[in-house]
């Protein structure tokens, strides 16, 4: 647990992200940023990085659960 000043959580927030990138490799970083949006018709698989269709529970490249 981190606590510290309402001032100070937007620098907190980017000195924790920071951090946390630093202990991933690039794909790591890739997927950690990579959003699902449910309403889109099209999403990116954080997994593969393929393309997943609207409506479908798992990714059909690497079969990542998704809906
Ligand atoms: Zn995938």
């Amino acid at each position: 647990m981190l606590a510290v000043a309402s001032d100070d959580v937007p620098a907190a927030i980017s000195a924790l992200r920071a951090q946390a990138d630093s202990e991933l490799d690039e794909a790591g970083r890739r997927s950690s940023s990579t959003v699902i949006d449910l309403e889109a018709e099209e999403n990116t698989c954080p997994g593969c990085f393929g393309t997943i269709q609207q409506g479908v529970a798992r990714c059909p490249e690497c079969g990542l659960r998704v809906g």
